[in-house]
């Protein structure tokens, strides 16, 4: 697990943001470009948890943000 400051500074090449919900476990993985065009390339772990909403149990904000 790697914290880091922003999308853009972070993820190079193949790398996979990888999102899990809490409560349900739910795991999604973005790519690069997958991960910038939805919360654009300057976001941090913060504005990407304050923005995730589960796909699978619908909870926002209670999430685990890595790469
Ligand atoms: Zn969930």
């Amino acid at each position: 697990m790697q914290m880091f400051q922003n999308l853009h500074r972070t993820m190079k090449g193949h790398d996979q943001l990888k999102i899990q919900c809490v409560p349900c476990d739910h795991l999604a993985t973005w790519d690069h470009a997958e991960a910038s065009t939805r919360c654009g390339p300057d976001a941090t772990p913060m504005d990407i948890r304050d923005r995730a909403r589960c796909t699978a149990c619908g909870v926002r904000g209670q999430i685990r943000v890595w790469i």
